[in-house]
């Protein structure tokens, strides 16, 4: 799950990390508010979207820049009157963008130096890895490719916490020195302490700045989480913005299916994670191309099954449906009565094949053939992937 910028900025308040002064508004009168009320002479309004690469963004309305500096609160509210209600693209976002519904207003800075510092999950080590580079407001992924040494990783035990050696050897190694050490060391276990205690899976600052008058602020906040944890943190669950996810999958998550949109048009209804990625790498080795990753789980009910094929025919390049199940805790008959419902509540045109095995087959199978639907049935994974391509390419 992802958050906005100025929900990050809630977290930073919680946790300690200076940043600059700012409130969302979703009015162009709110914000012109909310610029007068912050009262400093220089102000960003900032689009607030799940996305980065807003600074260089451009408005589908042909407005340059998701962030914008205004020196007046109403050049604030005529700011934001241009980006509310507009689909901002970016480099992040695909050629549609995504709508502005809200913007931040905050205290402009001057800036002395850009930074960068990351902390995520670190797949090889299994611990929290500090990024942290000389070279921020720019894209962190430009920075490896060109000049990886000034990209700094430095591991963290888990079991240790984040260690005041450490932030002294990032700090030094971002130049920053004096009261600035000791600014950063603090901003930085804060950070720390934010990404433990929220759950998160990334925290990034884009830039993280030093002011002139020798500050330190983080003013841009990514931040991911981890949704298996999410049952535990009550307060980022809230902060959820479903307008910013694919609603196919906002769909899915409330019937509890695990789903992917891809761009293929062969869609599948899988149960388990494992069998779903194999049946997609099956299609595309029999010539089709996925049309989505879905695992209905171990144990999925009639009623999923159906809410899953109606999310899987809403994809409108989809032209042909693989269901492969294997029953182990999952009765056979259970799905085939699933399938029949949804396809007759869909009213289903489509080629649609169904490969089941394991726990209650036969009378699934029977099911399946006595409903008088066009269903082709399938003995192997092999067999079912070419017959979907084959029906898919006939049809
Ligand atoms: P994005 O990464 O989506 O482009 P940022 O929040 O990083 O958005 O903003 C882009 C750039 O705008 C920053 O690199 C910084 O130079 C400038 N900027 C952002 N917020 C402020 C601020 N509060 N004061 C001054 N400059 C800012
Ligand atoms: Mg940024």
């Amino acid at each position: 799950m992802n958050i906005h910028e100025y929900q990050a900025r809630e977290l930073f308040e919680k946790f300690g990390v200076a940043s600059s002064k700012g409130k969302v508004a979703s009015t162009p009168e709110e914000a012109e508010q909310v610029a007068a009320a912050i009262g400093t002479a220089k102000i960003v309004v900032k689009a607030q979207i799940h996305a980065g690469g807003r600074g260089k963004g451009t408005f589908v309305n042909g407005f340059k820049g998701g962030v914008h500096l205004v020196h007046t609160p109403a050049e604030a509210r005529e700011v934001a009157s241009k980006m509310l209600g507009q689909a901002l693209v970016t480099n992040q976002t695909g050629p549609e963008g995504r709508v502005v519904n809200k913007v931040l207003v905050a205290e402009a800075v001057d800036i002395s130096r850009e930074l960068y510092f990351a902390i995520l999950v670190d797949r090889a080590t299994s611990a929290p890895m500090i990024i942290a580079s000389t070279e921020g407001g720019m894209d962190i992924e430009t920075v490896a490719e060109h000049t990886p040494e000034k990209i700094l990783n430095i591991s963290v035990d888990p079991l240790l916490g984040i260690q005041p050696y450490q932030t002294r050897k990032i700090a030094a190694a971002l130049g920053l020195r004096g009261p600035l050490m000791t600014q950063a060391s603090k901003l930085f276990t804060a950070l720390y302490r934010t990404f433990i205690e929220a759950d998160c899976s990334m925290v990034e600052i884009n830039p993280l700045v030093v002011t002139p008058e020798g500050r330190l602020l983080a003013l841009d906040a990514k931040f991911n989480f981890d949704d298996n944890a999410l049952y535990r943190q009550p307060a980022i669950v809230a902060m959820r913005d479903t307008a910013e996810e694919d609603p196919r999958e906002v769909a899915a998550s409330e019937f509890n299916l695990n789903y992917i949109g891809l761009d293929g048009n062969i869609a599948c209804l899988v149960n388990g994670a494992g069998l779903a990625m194999a049946t997609m790498d099956i299609i595309q080795y029999s010539g089709g191309k996925p049309a989505n990753f879905l695992d209905v789980g171990g144990g999925a009910t009639k009623d999923q099954v159906s809410a899953a094929f109606k999310i899987i025919l809403s994809d409108k390049n989809v032209e042909g449906i693989l269901v492969n199940i294997f029953g182990g805790i999952m009765d056979c008959d259970v799905i085939a009565h699933g399938i029949i419902e949804a396809a007759r509540e869909v009213g289903l045109k489509l080629p649609l094949v169904v490969r089941l095995e394991g726990n209650n087959v036969e009378a699934g199978k029977k099911t399946l053939s006595e409903s008088g639907l066009t269903i082709i049935g399938a003995s192997t994974l092999a067999d079912a992937a070419q017959k979907i391509v084959a029906a898919v390419k006939a049809a």
